[in-house]
């Protein structure tokens, strides 16, 4: 079996979707292993620790997947990306497959096998391999510290001969796994912590990270989760509700960091420009779900708002930001999918294309899209 780790095409892409560690248990079973030229240089990885863990490097991208069985990516491959690859190849990466007909198409037409770890479903067995999981705890953390360096203020009350500094206040919007590590690193640096969600499971969860939980706890949000433990898009009366309460609790805050996402949506706008300037000069919004559509009326993705004096900071792939991590982390998701895939036996791949993981996450095989949830419409 032959596995082949690309380069990203993208070039605001940092994370790398094999290291040195998942090299050598690729090689423990049996796999060859390809990495492109340059395919660590920004997570820190250089050619030369991928060849001591075992792998061979190849200069460009046709010689690294050509036999490849397996084909490793962070993001989706661009069209024309893939042009001699092994037909039936495995190809895993973060798809964003949402709205993205023609390249599902494409995908189809290079008659690959593609994976879209996005979709993993978030049982127990595939926990460790739950990218969207692995990713956002790291982006909830550095979204707390990219706020702190944004902030002109210390963030803990500091008690000192020149004075007292009081404590930051940072609330947080979406109390998922990015939400509930904000909560925590914000904790950890001192603020005096507040979070708010639409589902009722996030409460405890909140105050267990000693942070006081906001929310319009009304009927709408005993029923807000759905049996995926996902938000439902609110009523347009629950999210009036919702506003009026952060409009009062916003004007109090330094930080602000907002993390909510709908699964197949856009991201619920939750802050408006009116609530951005009822905050005080030298605050800061994070906006994690700037690339879903933002969570905040001004945030622009890649960019840093400013406006009345309030930083709305819209950074792109935010787990991007802590490449080494972010890809150490994502190659263990990978690897413990690919283990899956593999009869221990021979070697060799031997996909169940029955199993739920399996049919989960595989857009495409055999020139078609086979997703039941990316049919194409007539
Ligand atoms: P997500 O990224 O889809 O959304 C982030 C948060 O935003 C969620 O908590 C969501 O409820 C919240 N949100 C959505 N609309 C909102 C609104 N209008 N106002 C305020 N908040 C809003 O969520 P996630 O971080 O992927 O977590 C989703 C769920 O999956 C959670 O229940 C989490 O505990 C669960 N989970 C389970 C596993 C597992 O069992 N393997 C692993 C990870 C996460």
């Amino acid at each position: 079996m032959r596995i082949a780790v690309l380069s990203e095409t993208d070039g605001a892409e940092t994370r790398v979707s094999a290291t040195p560690e998942t090299v050598k248990k690729y090689k423990a079973f049996g796999a060859d292993v390809t990495v492109q030229a340059g395919a660590g240089a920004k997570a820190g990885i250089p050619d030369a620790e991928f060849e001591a863990a075992g792998a061979s490097v190849a200069a460009n991208a046709s010689d690294a997947l050509k036999d490849a069985d397996v084909i490793l990516k962070v993001r989706r491959p661009a069209e024309g990306e893939l042009s001699g690859a092994k037909p039936g190849a495995l190809v895993i990466a973060i798809m964003d497959p949402y709205g993205q007909e023609a390249a599902l198409k494409a995908l189809a037409d290079a008659n690959v096998a593609a994976f879209a770890m996005e979709l993993m479903p978030r049982i127990t067995r595939a926990q460790v391999m739950d990218v969207l999981s692995s990713q956002a705890n790291l982006a909830g953390y550095r979204a707390v510290i990219d706020a702190s360096a944004e902030y002109g203020r210390a963030i803990p009350m500091m008690m000192t001969a020149a004075g007292t500094v009081p404590a930051a206040r940072i609330f947080i919007m979406g109390a998922g796994v990015a939400g509930l590590q904000a909560v925590a690193t914000a904790r950890r640096l001192g603020a005096v912590v507040t979070a708010t969600d639409v589902r009722p499971a996030a409460k405890e969860q909140v105050e267990s990270l000693g942070a006081k939980f906001i929310a319009v706890e009304d009927e709408e949000f005993k029923q807000a989760e759905t049996a995926g433990g996902y938000a439902k898009e609110m009523s347009a009366e629950y999210r009036a509700k919702q506003a009026e309460l952060v409009a009062s609790h916003i004007a109090k805050q330094d930080i602000v960091v907002t993390t909510a996402l709908i699964p197949g949506r856009p991201a619920p706008k939750l802050i408006t420009r009116a609530m951005v300037e009822s905050m005080k000069p030298g605050s800061v919004i994070i906006d994690l779900a700037v690339e879903r559509g933002g969570n905040v009326e001004m945030a622009q993705a890649g960019q840093v708002v400013e406006h009345n004096g309030v930083k709305i900071v819209g950074h792109n792939n935010v787990p991007g930001r802590l490449a080494a991590t972010a890809s150490s982390l994502y190659a263990k998701n990978l690897y413990a999918f690919v283990e899956t895939l593999v009869n221990k036996d021979t070697k060799e791949l031997a996909v169940k294309w029955d199993d739920e993981l399996v049919k989960a996450t595989c857009l495409t095989r055999d020139g078609a899209i086979v997703h039941t949830a990316f049919q194409p419409t007539a």
